[in-house]
């Protein structure tokens, strides 16, 4: 049995394996230019994050219908809940859906219909996280809140992601404002390519209470400590940041000196259809690299529940949490 954790910075998007891809194609009519998975496969050798984002943004033209979107996020809770993934909180661009002509309550509802049906499923409770992506104007990201109002009970927080670069916080202010005027929670990614000074306007200016990614804080001292201090969680994805060559070998990840430094650690697998693995694999992968002892993986899992968004279920936490604690190591390497 895998450890258990929660995933935490997971794009539903970022889920869509080729062959899923190639269905969807053949159903809604849609021509891929590939001319096979195995084709789609050898595109995935990234350069830096726009080429991802080039790719990535091109096959969502296969999701079309509300099943489409259930059964995308079906797959991927089915994946990770083998993986030991008892809570999730999914992240979704509705943007990259509504200019393709697709409406965003085709989008959400076909998400919750998965979601929904998630805990019964697969024992994962889950949570929806609405990203802005940041290459687009405040405009826009104010005319898709606007237009998510009619499905807020299924949405828990708002999120910001995409190009980084030259998109600092501050330009979302307003639209977070007015998403914490209708209740939800905020994240933002924040210090992946962007600089650490992101980070502090991403806790400053946008007010979130997780910071995605932010691996380049170590970039400052000052800024570390206080995330340290105020025990702001870090969603930090490894496999993620070896393909879009934020570092060049997992060797040489931060995720050790971090925690060593006392930041508030968790791994998740962020696009795991394009970056070779899922959360388990995630887990695996860092053990190895950085030779992570069974007290260090054991805290990564605990971080990951104590921040979540379960508020509204602190029993689910408080059994989560148990079980990591009580969770035998010995079992899994007799695998
Ligand atoms: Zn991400």
């Amino acid at each position: 049995m895998p450890l258990p954790k929660a995933e935490l910075h997971l794009h539903i998007e970022g889920t869509l394996e080729p062959e899923l891809a190639f269905a969807l194609a053949a159903r809604n009519g849609v021509t891929l230019p590939f001319k096979d998975t195995e084709e789609l496969r050898r595109a995935y050798d990234f350069r830096d994050l726009q080429s991802f984002l080039d790719l990535y943004y091109g096959l969502m033209a296969v999701l079309r219908t509300e099943d489409d979107f259930a059964e995308l996020a079906d797959a991927y809770l089915t994946r990770a809940a083998a993986q030991g993934v008892r809570h999730a909180e999914i992240f979704f661009d509705p943007q990259a859906h509504t200019a393709r002509g697709v409406p965003i309550g085709t989008v959400i509802e076909g998400l919750a219909t998965a979601l929904d049906a998630a805990e019964r499923r697969h024992g994962v409770s889950t949570r929806l996280i609405m990203c802005f992506l940041r290459d687009q104007s405040a405009d826009s990201a104010l005319e898709t809140l606007e237009s998510a109002k009619p499905h807020l009970h299924r949405i828990t927080a708002v999120g910001l992601d995409s190009a980084e670069a030259g998109n600092p916080p501050s330009k979302f202010r307003e639209v977070y404002e007015a998403a914490a005027a209708l209740g939800l929670r905020k994240v933002a990614h924040a210090g992946e390519e962007g600089p650490a000074a992101y980070v502090r306007e991403a806790l400053d200016v946008l007010g979130v209470e997780r910071i995605d990614h932010g691996l380049r804080c170590m970039e400052d001292p000052e800024l570390v400590e206080r995330l340290a201090r105020e025990r702001v969680p870090l969603t930090l994805c490894p496999l993620s940041n070896l393909r879009l060559r934020v570092i060049d070998l997992l060797e040489e990840h931060p995720l050790a000196r971090m925690m060593d430094a006392g930041l508030f650690c968790t791994v998740n697998s962020d696009d795991p259809a394009y970056f070779g693995g899922y959360v388990g694999d995630t887990f695996h992968a860092v053990r190895e690299a950085l030779g992570l002892s069974e007290d260090r993986l054991r805290e990564l899992a605990r971080n990951s529940f104590e921040a979540s968004f379960l508020e509204d279920d602190e029993e689910r936490r408080a059994r989560l949490i148990a079980e990591v604690d009580a969770y035998d190591f010995g079992v899994e390497l007799q695998e």
